[in-house]
């Protein structure tokens, strides 16, 4: 199961939210997450 990088959660595949780094696939649980990592991937890469 992914875990999104931001808050630590599993997450279904099909529900999250995807984005695209440096050619790897995450997965978001929602929105404010994955604006959190866009904005500073290098505070939460260390959790990919
Ligand atoms: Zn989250």
């Amino acid at each position: 199961m992914p875990v999104d990088p931001v808050c630590g959660i599993e997450l279904d595949e099909d529900l999250a939210l995807p984005h695209e780094y440096k050619d790897k696939k995450l997965y978001f649980c929602c929105d404010g997450c994955r604006k959190l990592f866009i904005k500073k991937p290098g505070k939460f890469k260390k959790n990919i």
